[in-house]
């Protein structure tokens, strides 16, 4: 078995690669010139006409798409159809401002469930698998996706929704459940739940998951192997592009394979928006080849990761690798002039076997001077003495990653709240009074 649901695509040559993209891109860029007003008079600015596109070097030539721009045309106006064309809509969590809405036709859930099939497959997945998707479903992209992924593959989906964590558990066991999605930290979390039940992670049923929505450190996926016994994928995707199924690691676990015939990726600085060099960290901006209803040129995605040089892998696929999201860039935080991403405390945590499966930074202001607070749950209730020796530890190690002291503070198991269904990494305190 060789792990792919379309393997005529997945190992096609570079060279065809590119001529399909290159077809595929100038597709595109006619229908949004023809279709959308926004995108018209963008290029108009620019002075760009459709046919001026001829090689793939030439999307340099074409305008980026940011969020601020798909919020002010939202809900609709970024369409290329009438809306009575569009059967199925989803829209980011917004937890500020305006939700991001994305509508789809036919033909693009058939390529969603499509590249989600392919993720799924990579991951060990397959018709034989009992599926379970714990993923809130409504107008949040992730849970469809799988759904949609997952029955193309031809698994039988158990589809529990969100949260009821006892109840995960349940019915893991008595559906036999061997595959199961989701999001890394809340997985975690489930582990917790089921060890409180008396049942053992390891001793069910499950043989591999895949997980996305979140940041997600080669040490919080070796913590999830550990705990549940499992082969642990990565998924990267975003609302904008269609939901998760941009991409996935291969068995190789080193970087994710993103679907060149769907999606056209560049890695630029985030400041000065010009290209870097290939294995240079910068912003991934995507371009969608084959998106009827909703294409988007050159979207700024805010996600800081870096791309390989492009060969075939060792699993035989051709598609370009990029490392995990290191965060977005939106999550980078600034404390006393120093870059922190939440991924270089995690990495730090995750290391560390007493470490449990939720962890928070908090940053404060005091006497005009930006406070860090690491709060960590440990795996089990400690003696006073090995708390403190354990937040000594932790201090000084994450003190020599981010050069910055942080108070670090160990709770016990489920000391930290968990919000919805996603862990809150930054609780950032400094601008409320
Ligand atoms: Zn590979």
């Amino acid at each position: 078995m060789d792990n792919m649901f379309n393997k005529k695509i997945e190992t096609m040559s570079r060279e065809k690669i590119k001529e399909l993209q290159l077809k595929r891109l100038r597709e595109t860029v006619h229908r949004v010139y023809n279709n959308v007003p926004f995108y018209r008079k963008k290029l108009n600015e620019k002075g760009v006409k459709p046919q001026d596109i001829k090689t793939l070097e030439d999307i340099k030539k074409l305008p980026f798409t940011t969020k601020n721009d798909l919020r002010d045309n939202a809900p609709f106006s970024m369409l290329t159809l009438p809306l009575e064309e569009y059967i199925e809509l989803h829209a980011s969590s917004g937890t500020t401002g305006t939700p991001i809405t994305v509508c789809y036709t036919p033909q693009d859930i058939e390529v969603w469930s499509e590249v989600m099939a392919r993720c799924l497959t990579m991951s060990g997945l397959t018709k034989k698998d009992v599926f379970q998707n714990p993923i809130p479903y409504g107008t949040f992209t992730g849970a469809f996706g799988f759904h949609y992924g997952a029955q193309k593959v031809g698994a039988l989906v158990v589809p529990t929704g969100k949260g009821q964590s006892e109840r995960q558990i349940k019915l893991m066991k008595y559906y036999g459940t061997t595959f199961v999605s989701g999001v890394a930290s809340y997985i975690l979390h489930l582990g917790q739940v089921a060890r409180d039940m008396g049942i053992e992670p390891n001793d069910l049923k499950l043989h591999s998951g895949l997980f996305g929505a979140e940041m997600f450190t080669k040490e919080l996926k070796k913590k999830i192997e550990e705990m549940w016994g499992i082969d642990v994928h990565d998924i990267y995707g975003l609302t904008e592009m269609c939901g998760p199924g941009v991409s996935t690691d291969c068995d190789e676990h080193d970087g994710l394979h993103l679907w060149e015939d769907h999606f056209l990726v560049e890695v630029v600085d985030p400041v000065t928006l010009e290209p870097v060099d290939v294995e240079e960290e910068g912003e991934l901006v995507i371009t969608t080849l084959t998106k009827e209803g909703m294409p988007l040129l050159r979207y700024r995605t805010r996600d800081i990761s870096k791309l390989y040089d492009a060969k075939v892998c060792n699993c035989g696929r051709t598609h370009v690798k990029h490392a995990p999201v290191k965060g977005r860039s939106d999550d980078m935080i600034i404390i006393r002039g120093t870059n922190i991403y939440p991924g270089q405390i995690e990495t730090v945590l995750m290391k560390n076997p007493m470490v449990g499966s939720n962890w928070r930074m908090i940053i404060t202001r005091e006497e005009g001077m930006d406070q860090l607070t690491v709060e960590v749950e440990s795996n089990e209730k400690l003696d006073e003495k090995t708390k403190k020796n354990l937040e000594n530890l932790l201090r000084d190690e994450i003190k020599s990653i981010i050069t910055l002291t942080p108070r670090v503070v160990v709770l016990p198991p489920k000391g930290i709240p968990m919000e919805g269904l996603k862990a809150k990494r930054v609780v950032d305190k400094r601008n409320t009074h």
